[in-house]
C-alpha cells in the first residue's frame, strides 16, 4: 500500500484529523530540539543547576532572619554573605541557561519553516487548486510562530517551574507538616478552574487563527492583484472585506481575552486567601511558642510557598500556552507530513522493482493520452476530460484548437503531470509518465504560460530559471536573441541584470512572453507546451510575440504542442486536434480538415477569415 493513501488527500491543508495532543507536540518538538544536541544539554544542566540553587535561597532568608532575631552577628554576617554569593551566582546561571534555550528554539524554528516550505512545494497543484498563497504563507509566519512561542520562552520555564513545583512542596512539608497541610487543600479548586479554561481556550484559539489567516488571505489576494483592485475602483469593498476578517479575529480575541482575565482574577483572590491563612494560622503556631514553629522558619515557609505558588501557575500558564501553541503545530505538522499523491509515489512505492522511477533513455518525445478521464477536485462532478484518445509523434507540432473550456489547458497539465488522470494513461515514447520521477521527467519540458508571472529577480535569473548549472551570460543574451527578447532586454539601464518587478510587474507583457520563450531556447527541452497569448496582447508585442512563438515552434528537434489561437500557427501545424466537452471530436492537417464538408474545423477557419475580411473592409 503507498502512503500516499492514507495521507491528506489533494483538496484540503487540514485534512489531519487526529488533533495532535499536547503531548504529541511535545514530543515531537522535543524530537527536533534534540538535534542542536549541545545546545540544549548545556541548557538543561545550567538550568538544573540553577532550579538547584533557587530552592536553597530561601532556607538561607528564613536562617538570616532567625539570626537577627537571636542576636548572632557573627552567623548572620555568614549567611548574608553567603546568600549573596548565590544570588550572584544564580542570576549568572539563569543568564546562560536562557540563552541556550533560546539558541534552541531559534533552530527548531528554523528547522520547521524550512520543512513546512519544502512541504509546501512538494504538494501537489491540485493542493494549490485548493488553498491560497496568503493562508499558506500564514502557515509559515503565523502557525509556525505560535507553535514556536511556548518553546521560545517555555521550555526553561517548563523545566525551572516543574523542579520548583516539587522541590518547593517537598520544602514546605520539610519546613511545617501541619502548616501545609491546611494550606494545600485550596489547591484543588483552582486546578479544576484552571483545567476548564485551558479545554475552551483551545478551541477558541483554533478560531482566533482560522480568522487571522482568512483576513491574511484577502488581504495578500488584494495586494497581489492590486492592478485589478484598482483598475475596478474596488478598494472599498477589498478594504470592507479584510475588515470584516480582521473584526472576527478581533472578536473572538476578546473574548479569549476576558475569559482569560475572569480566571486569572478568581485564581488570585483563592491564592490571596491561602496567603492570609498562612500568615494566621502560622503566627499562631509561632504565638503558641515552644520549638513547633519559628518566625525565620515561618518567613521561610511564607517563601517556598510562593515559590511553589508561582511555578504552579507559571505551570498552569505554559499549559494554556501549550494548549494554543498545539493548535498551531496541528496545522503545521499536518502540512509537513502530508505526503503528495503525484510527487511521493516513488518514494512510497520504492520497494516495488515494476518502476523505472527515472527517465533515463535517450527521449523521443512521443506523447500519447489513452482513453483519459479527468476532473478537478474543486468540482468532482464535471467531467472535463472524457475518455481522450490523443497521440502526438515525436518532433511533429501539434495544435489544440476549439471553444474556451473544451479541456485545452487541461490536457497541456496532463501531460506536465500536473494532475494524474482519474483512468487511463498519459505516455511518453510508451512509457506511463505514472511509473516516471516526476521532477526529471518535468525537466524534459519547455512551457510557455499565456500569462507569465516572473518572479521578482534579475532578467538573467528568470531566464535562466530552474536549470540545474547556471548558464553564462553569453548562453542567456543568445537564447534571449532567438526568442526576440534581446534588444529590449539590452536597451534598459540594466540589462539583463535589470529586477523585473513582482510577478514581472515591470514588464508588458508580450515582454514576459518573449522572456518565457527565451527560457524554452536556452533550455532545449525535447517537448516544447505552449499556451499562445492573443488578445491580452497589443498588436504590436503580438507581432513580436509571434516571432518568437514562430522561431521557437521551426527550431525543430522536439515535440510542439500548443493550444493555438492564431490560424497562421495552426496552419502550420504537422495535427490539428479540436477539442470539444473533454473530447477530440476532430483531428488531422489543416487541408485534411477544411475539405471535410460540415467540419466543425473548417467551419471555424470560416469564421476566422470572414473576421479578417471584415476588419479589412473596416480600415
Ligand atoms: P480550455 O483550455 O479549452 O479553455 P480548460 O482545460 O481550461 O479549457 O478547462 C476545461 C474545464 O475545466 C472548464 O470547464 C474549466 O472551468 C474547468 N477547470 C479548469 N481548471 C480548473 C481548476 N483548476 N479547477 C476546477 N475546474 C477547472
Amino acid at each position: 500500500a503507498t502512503v500516499g493513501e492514507n495521507v491528506l488527500r489533494t483538496d484540503s491543508t487540514t485534512r489531519h484529523t487526529e488533533a495532535l495532543s499536547s503531548a504529541a507536540y511535545l514530543a515531537r518538538a522535543a524530537r527536533l530540539a534534540s538535534t542542536r544536541r549541545t545546545a540544549l544539554s548545556t541548557a538543561i544542566a545550567v538550568l538544573g543547576a540553577y532550579s538547584a540553587l533557587s530552592l536553597a535561597l530561601p532556607s538561607y532568608q528564613g536562617k538570616i532572619i532567625d539570626h537577627i532575631i537571636d542576636g548572632n552577628r557573627r552567623a548572620f554576617a555568614l549567611a548574608a554573605q553567603t546568600y549573596l554569593l548565590l544570588m550572584v551566582l544564580q542570576g549568572a546561571l539563569r543568564a546562560v541557561s536562557a540563552a541556550c534555550f533560546s539558541i534552541v528554539s531559534r533552530s527548531v524554528l528554523y528547522e520547521i519553516r524550512t520543512q513546512l516550505f519544502r512541504a509546501m512545494l512538494r504538494q501537489d497543484i491540485a493542493f494549490f487548486d485548493g488553498t491560497t498563497s496568503g493562508h499558506l504563507s500564514s502557515r509559515l509566519t503565523n502557525d509556525a510562530n505560535a507553535m514556536m512561542a511556548p518553546i521560545d520562552a517555555s521550555l526553561s520555564s517548563l523545566l525551572y517551574n516543574s523542579v520548583m513545583l516539587v522541590g518547593g512542596i517537598a520544602m514546605c512539608f520539610y519546613t511545617s507538616y501541619a502548616l501545609s497541610m491546611l494550606a494545600f487543600v485550596v489547591v484543588g479548586p483552582i486546578t479544576t478552574l484552571w483545567q476548564a479554561y485551558s479545554v475552551w481556550s483551545k478551541r477558541l484559539t483554533r478560531r482566533v487563527l482560522a480568522a487571522w489567516a482568512e483576513a491574511n488571505a484577502i488581504a495578500t489576494e488584494a495586494l497581489a492583484h492590486v492592478r485589478t483592485v484598482k483598475a475596478f475602483a474596488a478598494e472599498a469593498s477589498e478594504t470592507a472585506r479584510y475588515v470584516e476578517a480582521c473584526a472576527e479575529g478581533l472578536r473572538l480575541g476578546v473574548k479569549d481575552a476576558l475569559g482569560y482575565g475572569a480566571t486569572t482574577a478568581l485564581a488570585g483572590y483563592l491564592d490571596l486567601g491561602t496567603g492570609v491563612l498562612i500568615l494566621w494560622y502560622g503566627g499562631l503556631l509561632v504565638l503558641g511558642g515552644g520549638d513547633s514553629l519559628t518566625v525565620g522558619q515561618l518567613i521561610q515557609f511564607q517563601l517556598y510557598w510562593n515559590l511553589m505558588n508561582s511555578a504552579y501557575q507559571a505551570l498552569q500558564g505554559l499549559v494554556t500556552s501549550f494548549t494554543r501553541a498545539a493548535a498551531a503545530a496541528e496545522k503545521v505538522f499536518g502540512l509537513v507530513d502530508a505526503l503528495p499523491d503525484i510527487d511521493t509515489r516513488l518514494s512510497s512505492s520504492s520497494s516495488s522493482s515494476s518502476l523505472s522511477p527515472v527517465v533515463d533513455w535517450p527521449v523521443r518525445g512521443d506523447l500519447q493520452l489513452d482513453s483519459v478521464e479527468f476532473w478537478y477536485a474543486m468540482r468532482p462532478d464535471k467531467l472535463v476530460l472524457d475518455s481522450l484518445d490523443l497521440a502526438i509523434p515525436a518532433n511533429t507540432t501539434c495544435a489544440l484548437v476549439g471553444r474556451s473550456g473544451g479541456g485545452k489547458s487541461t490536457i497541456v497539465s496532463m501531460l506536465l503531470r500536473f494532475y494524474d488522470p482519474k483512468s487511463g494513461v498519459v505516455r511518453l515514447d510508451g512509457v506511463d509518465v505514472r511509473t516516471l520521477d516526476v521532477r526529471r521527467y518535468r525537466r524534459r519540458f519547455g512551457v510557455v504560460m499565456q500569462d507569465t508571472p516572473l518572479m521578482a529577480r534579475s532578467i538573467k535569473t528568470n531566464i535562466a530559471y530552474g536549470l540545474e548549472s547556471e548558464p553564462t551570460l553569453g548562453e542567456v543574451e543568445a537564447a534571449a536573441k532567438k526568442a526576440y527578447a534581446y534588444d529590449f532586454v539590452s536597451a534598459m539601464r540594466d540589462g539583463f541584470d535589470t529586477r523585473v518587478g513582482e510577478r514581472g510587474g515591470r514588464l508588458s507583457g508580450g515582454q514576459r512572453q518573449r522572456i518565457a520563450i527565451s527560457r524554452v531556447f536556452l533550455r532545449q527541452p525535447k517537448i516544447v507546451l505552449l499556451d499562445e497569448a492573443t488578445s491580452a496582447l497589443d498588436e504590436e508585442s503580438q507581432a513580436a510575440v509571434q516571432k518568437s512563438l514562430d522561431a521557437l515552434i521551426a527550431r525543430g528537434g522536439s515535440t510542439v504542442v500548443l493550444v493555438a489561437h492564431r490560424l497562421t500557427t495552426v496552419v502550420a501545424a504537422d495535427k490539428i486536434a479540436v477539442v470539444d466537452s473533454g473530447r477530440i471530436i476532430e483531428q488531422g492537417t489543416h487541408h485534411s480538415l477544411v475539405s471535410k464538408h460540415d467540419g466543425i474545423y473548417a467551419a471555424l477557419v470560416k469564421r476566422q477569415l470572414a473576421k479578417a475580411a471584415q476588419h479589412l473592409d473596416d480600415d
